[in-house]
């Protein structure tokens, strides 16, 4: 990756932050004595690049899976969902965001929580993330329907703002019990708040880092990629993502389209 790309990334990181919400970001002291004494330094003293750390990859499944409790069913998850009171976000919801698709998918993508148009609907990816998701999921040769499609959360955060960690963990059962009921072949974890809720991530690995590398949850192959509503943002994060749903198809030995529809 050159300098112009890595600045790219990171100014649409930046931007996507702003939108949001995002304020603040927190730097230690010594990167910005490191960044400003960097900044004086002419040219020729500027110290050589650090070569990129190799993407951890995942050899085996180390972890069982958790089996379904006896008598559990989508349904029955979706309906205590929707009586579910455990945190604030209930206070102002239209409808829960359970999730949908089939029951015993190759693929179970996973997102943040629901936004306007999927409060309205109490369906999972229906705005214009939905779309660009549905488009690349149909890239991929599957549809909608032969899939699954769920959140971390369950219900629509105030202004589209990130879950808690508090919110995270009171919903995070729903979505293990769902994953123990589908057995999905292989979980595409979309954005940050899906790693960090579903990955314990080594301390400064963050999506960047671990995009397109195998890490497993329960026994579950996974992989994060970045969230539709990022590349939304950032057209040219299309490519990449692209990239990590291909390494899902070989993994799954099907076939790749050549040409990247979405
Ligand atoms: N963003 C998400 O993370 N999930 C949705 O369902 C819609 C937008």
């Amino acid at each position: 990756m050159d300098l112009d790309e890595i600045l790219n990334d990171v100014s649409a990181l930046l931007a996507w932050e702003l939108d949001e919400g995002t304020r603040t970001v927190s730097v230690a002291p010594d990167v910005v004595t490191e960044l400003a004494s960097g900044c004086e330094k002419p040219e020729t003293q500027m110290p050589e690049p650090t070569p990129r750390t190799s993407k951890p990859q995942l050899a085996a499944p180390t972890a069982a899976r958790t089996p379904a409790k006896p008598g559990d069913s989508l349904d029955a998850i979706a309906a205590e969902i929707a009586k579910c009171i455990a945190c604030p976000l209930h206070e102002g919801r239209t409808n829960t965001v359970p999730g949908e698709g089939n029951s015993h998918p190759d693929i179970l993508f996973i997102g943040e929580a629901p936004g306007a148009d999927e409060d309205k609907q109490g369906r999972p990816f229906v705005g214009r993330s939905g779309k660009l998701l549905t488009k690349m999921i149909e890239a991929m040769g599957y549809s909608r329907d032969t899939v699954f499609i769920a959140n971390i959360n369950k219900c629509r955060p105030p202004e589209n703002r990130a879950p808690s960690p508090a919110e995270m963990n009171i919903c995070i059962p729903f979505l293990k019990r769902q994953i123990a009921l589908l057995q999905p072949k292989i979980i595409v974890a979309m954005g940050a708040t899906a790693i960090n809720g579903l990955v314990d991530l080594p301390k400064g690995m963050g999506i960047t880092k671990v995009r397109g590398s195998w890490l497993e949850f329960e026994g579950i192959p996974l992989i994060p990629t970045f969230h539709p509503a990022y590349m939304l943002r950032n057209p040219n994060m299309k490519r990449p993502v692209w990239e990590d749903l291909k390494t899902v198809l070989r993994r799954l030995d099907k076939p790749i389209p050549e040409v990247n529809k979405a």
